[in-house]
């Protein structure tokens, strides 16, 4: 693992940042007593207070922290001792969200775009000029589009409040989050699908004999309770099965690892299964009991013999019998992983339905070390916005084109319309801390959609690429400053005493310049839009107590409890008598679908080509924290990974610098190196995502690394879901002198 942040470094780093930047700098809206005071309270540390409540959004696992505050400014932050969840433990980002705190790139107040859209030039406007604007722009466009005529870009916590305010009260649905369309999405309804529930990441990987990655680099990818259950398993000896075309971290630690041919991940597992049914190594009780269509299954399945998916997926026969073998030994205490970023091929619905299905073969589903559903708390109170009759706006036309959809409408159904003006325009557009230029395949078409939209707002609290095309830019609160998040669940070793906890995000400082929160700003936008009586609280902190007042807490209770309540937990084990795996859907199939999990084949790299795989660096959260100083000094840039033969024969060393061009001749606006390895296939390159920002604001992380955003220009639209495959794009590496 490329992680060296030491506990030792970030302490060392964090006084140094705390010298030198002057608290008046930073604070200067706080000292004029405009903002909230922070809840502080007295800790045991010389000369400084620990502030408890703090929830990481550094990545989105939310991690449960108390900070070190000093003189008014936060110098540390370490996982909350009474954290049952990560316990004392905080990843390389959880740590430095110090320094994002006190970025000097950060927004700091609302600006208007006096020059282009993408060639932005700032003027500092008050807030009130801001939020007429806003409230002006968005109201003329509902004026003369209706309430369709607006869509929005949501990401992370502080964006539902002014979500919901939008898909309510004022009426739209052309609503597209990434972690849906462009990441888990497709997981969680490939396996309601099949089991009528989305999948918890948590599988209990603490108490299995076998853990089955499937395309998952935990390692890279941490979380801190997810990535305690993994190492956990390991060290209590579970075999480790991972199926990658590149020597990942967790490859790195496999008993078995499968260099699979890119795509053809449905065969692989689809054969798993054929020869375990053939061979009657399966669960047959569990099967008997839970199953719906397995017959179906089974005889649809049957041309996957051994040595045909071998072909397919590049890997010898006795590989996946190896595999096939070991999970039926070990079954049903094998912990399945269903993946997080899953969209990758256009065809992952059916990747993910067969995971769950060989799941179901295997009878994991409830067991120690399988697929459990950790019981979490239950009865919060609700805070929403009234429901309107805008609602009644035909919008679902985009949406029953994927039926099997998650929450909101697929990206592409709103870029189109936005640019066809059908089945109607589109013309005005929020973004709301998601950084769509990073996120979305096809950068040009995004960027076409903004030229032709009639107002654009962005709200986040760093520049990025797309706060560049904003009309009106406004500053957020980060965790760090704002009350906007509830987290819940129970101790992360599902085996060990049974615990729930429940905490509420509190402030640990107060905001700086003229920073505020999102339940503020929305409000002030709805009262300019003439919603001013539907506004359904006034705060964020009202917003966490109505609803922890349905547990019997409330955020001074909590405070009071040290920022976290823990309560007896519930034995997560077993399954309801009428738990049904569906290997054959029958909603599917009146769809149009397949009703069985079934393979279909993607497009091959095209001669000269190489598909561009990409992931995640254990130090970021892909763009997010590509200005954190603490974070790209360990890691600044993605060297691109080539295959030691494919190296030689384009004549290309290790640190050589290159450009990428993809397919349809677009080339990457900046380089990086080439690390050369036989961890990765011939047909294939790999890089981290997330770098190479193009916005000069960023003055840390603008141009370090290639962009691989930009490369993506070809989508495969996944035809159940209406998500995005991002992995069918292919480059060739251009030397730079
Ligand atoms: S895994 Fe790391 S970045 Fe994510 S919430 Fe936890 S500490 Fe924060």
């Amino acid at each position: 693992m490329a992680m060296n942040l030491t506990r030792r470094n970030f302490l060392k780093a964090a006084s140094i940042a705390a010298a030198s930047v002057p608290l008046s700098k930073v604070t200067a809206k706080a000292q004029s007593g405009v903002v909230k005071a922070p809840l502080v309270t007295p800790g045991t540390f010389k000369n400084t207070q620990n502030a408890v409540g703090g929830v990481c959004e550094m990545c989105f696992w939310r991690c449960q922290m108390v900070g070190k505050i000093r003189d008014g400014r936060l110098i540390k932050l370490e996982g909350n001792p009474k954290s049952i969840d990560n316990g004392v433990s905080l990843c390389a980002r959880g740590n430095a969200g110090v320094k994002m705190l006190y970025d000097p790139d950060r927004l700091k107040y609302p600006l208007k775009n006096v020059g282009k859209r993408g060639a932005p030039q700032w003027q500092r406007i008050s807030w009130d000029e801001a939020l007429d604007t806003c409230a002006q722009k968005l109201k003329a466009i509902i004026d003369q589009y209706g309430a369709k005529g607006l869509a929005m870009f949501p990401h992370g916590s502080a964006a539902r409040y002014p979500s919901d305010f939008l898909k309510q009260t004022v009426g739209i649905t052309s609503v597209s989050e990434p972690s849906f369309f462009q990441c888990r999405g497709i997981r969680d309804t490939a396996y309601i699908a099949t089991i009528d529930t989305p999948p918890d990441e948590n599988v209990d990987m603490a108490n299995a004999k076998v853990i089955f990655l499937v395309g998952s680099h935990l390692g890279e990818n941490i979380h801190v309770s997810h990535t305690k259950r993994f190492v956990k398993g390991l060290q209590n000896g579970a075999k480790l099965v991972v199926v990658d075309p590149r020597y990942s971290a967790s490859a790195a630690k496999s008993d078995i690892w499968v260099q699979i041919r890119p795509g053809t991940d449905t065969a692989f597992l689809l054969a798993i299964m054929n020869y375990l049914i053939e061979n009657k190594k399966y669960n047959v009780d569990f099967v008997d009991e839970h199953g719906e269509g397995f017959e179906e299954m089974a005889e649809g399945i049957k041309q996957w013999t051994l040595e045909k998916a071998a072909l397919e997926c590049d890997v010898p026969a006795t590989q996946i019998k190896e595999v096939a073998d070991l999970l039926a030994a070990n079954m049903p205490h094998v912990s399945i992983h269903p993946g997080r970023f899953v969209a990758w091929h256009g065809n992952d619905f059916q990747r993910l339905r067969a995971s769950a299905c060989l799941t179901g073969v295997l009878g994991a589903y409830g067991v120690k070390g399988s697929f459990v559903k950790p019981v979490s708390p239950k009865g919060f109170g609700s805070v929403k916005w009234p429901k309107t009759a805008h609602n009644d706006e035909p919008l679902h036309v985009m949406q029953d084109k994927y039926p099997f959809s998650p929450p909101g409408v697929p990206t592409e159904l709103i870029r189109d319309a936005a640019l066809t003006g059908q089945p109607y325009p589109i013309k005005g557009c929020v973004l709301w801390g998601h950084n769509a230029i990073q996120t979305l395949p096809n950068q040009a078409k995004t960027i076409k959609m903004l030229e032709q939209m009639d107002f654009v707002m962005c709200v986040d609290i760093m520049p990025t690429d797309i706060t560049m095309f904003a009309d009106i830019l406004l500053p957020d609160c980060s965790y760090l400053e704002c009350a906007n998040q509830l987290k819940y669940g129970t101790q992360w070793d599902l085996s060990a005493e049974q615990q729930q906890y429940i905490t509420a995000r509190m402030p640990l400082v107060a905001p700086g310049f003229e920073r505020k929160d999102s339940v503020w700003v929305t409000n002030e936008i709805a009262k300019r839009m003439g919603y001013g009586d539907k506004i359904p609280v006034q705060s964020e902190q009202e917003f966490n107590d109505k609803v922890l007042a349905g547990v019997g807490l409330s955020l001074a209770k909590l405070k009071e409890e040290g920022g976290i309540h823990l309560q007896p937990g519930k034995d997560p084990y077993g399954v309801k008598e009428d738990f049904t795996v569906k290997f054959f859907s029958d909603d599917l199939e009146d769809a149009d679908f397949p009703p069985i999990p079934t393979y279909i084949p993607v497009e091959r790299a095209p001669e000269g080509y190489y598909r561009l795989l990409f992931g995640r660096s254990p130090v970021h959260t892909f763009n997010r924290t590509q200005n954190n100083a603490w974070l790209m000094a360990e890691n600044d840039s993605n060297p691109v990974w080539v295959n030691d033969k494919v190296a030689e024969r384009l004549g290309l060393k290790n640190g050589d610098k290159v450009a990428l061009v993809n397919q349809d001749g677009v080339k990457s606006r900046t380089t990086t190196t080439v690390k050369v390895t036989p961890g990765i296939r011939t047909d294939c390159v790999y890089m981290y995502h997330g770098f190479g920002s193009m916005n000069p604001e960023l003055t840390t992380g603008a141009g370090k690394g290639v962009d691989c955003q930009s490369l993506i220009t070809k989508l495969t639209v996944d035809p159940e879901t209406g998500g995005s495959g991002m992995r069918n794009n292919f480059v060739k590496l251009v030397k730079v002198s």
